[in-house]
């Protein structure tokens, strides 16, 4: 059932995967070798317009006024694939064909089914995400009058490559070809305005584009998982074995000293990524440096 708030709808801000957790952890019936509920992880990228403006000239424009736009700037279309499912789907402009012919830069549909995304999620993979996508889409959201998202587990691939290595650029389209595990598509020159202009076949080519780059995601991220420190541990959904991959194929492989804790130290033999017991050891010393 979808609930409205003020006309808008309102999304279960519990996942299915959560839910089925929660169930799993309150009656008690984890079993060994039993299917567990997995965390849904959502791999998404969004493509936004050109901001119009009208201005006197075409030098000097180092800052252009709020008073000079001639109307907002939209999300043209969001791509999105969840783990462990093959497709990788598309919304776009298009897909609302009436509100399309009235308007082309009229993104309600785009911005509905995003939030809807983003809403069933547990966790959320984006390049630059954090700093772009999630704030965009929060943005529209906003101004459509849906209601605030609820806060979402987040993984960052830009973030992760910025902390954790020293590449010559953290741009996806780098990060990939270097890791070996493909290309963004290259974009035609003038589809931005093609777009804006009401072409339906640069809409298209844009989703084309919009999909490669969540294929592409998916493959960096899963190159730099055993670097997110922050990842979402999957023991929470009632899984076992590594936190970050859920695999059982995993080694104990010396301690990990805290400030006062000594803890058994592990490594992941499917994703390569590191963890610690959440039980220290026994004997650990009683005392700490001041
Ligand atoms: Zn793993």
């Amino acid at each position: 059932m979808i609930l409205t708030i003020l006309g808008v709808p309102c999304y279960n801000v519990e996942s299915s995967a959560t839910k089925r957790a929660l169930e799993t952890i309150r009656t008690g019936t984890i079993t060994e070798g039993a299917q567990l509920a997995k965390p849904r992880i959502l791999f998404y990228d969004i493509e936004t317009s050109l901001q119009p403006v009208a201005v006197f000239s075409l030098l000097h424009n180092d800052y252009i006024d709020p008073s000079s736009i001639l109307s907002e700037r939209y999300i043209i279309s969001g791509s999105w694939k969840w783990e462990g499912e093959k497709e990788i789907h598309a919304v776009s402009v298009l897909d609302d064909a009436k509100r399309y012919r009235k308007n082309p830069h009229d993104d309600y549909h785009v911005v509905k089914t995003l939030h809807k995304l983003l809403s069933d999620a547990d966790v959320i993979v984006g390049h630059n995400s954090d700093s772009f996508d999630k704030r965009w889409i929060e943005t529209r959201a906003l101004v459509h009058g849906f209601p605030a998202l609820p806060p979402i587990a987040s993984v960052d691939t830009f973030k992760v490559a910025k902390a954790r290595l020293y590449l010559n650029s953290n741009k996806l389209d780098y990060i990939g070809r270097l890791l070996g595990v493909g290309r963004k598509i290259k974009t035609t020159s003038g589809l931005w305005l093609r777009v804006m202009n009401g072409d339906r076949q640069a809409v298209r080519d844009m989703v084309r584009y919009n999909k490669q780059d969540v294929a592409l995601l998916e493959r960096v991220y899963l190159k730099l998982r055993p670097y997110v420190a922050n990842h979402i541990n999957r023991a929470l959904f009632g899984g076992g074995g590594c936190p970050r991959c859920g695999s059982t194929k995993i080694q104990s492989r010396g301690t990990h000293k805290a400030i006062s804790k000594v803890y058994r130290r592990w490594q992941c033999r499917a994703c390569s990524g590191w963890f610690k017991s959440t039980m220290a050891e026994p004997g650990t010393t009683q005392y700490r440096v001041l």
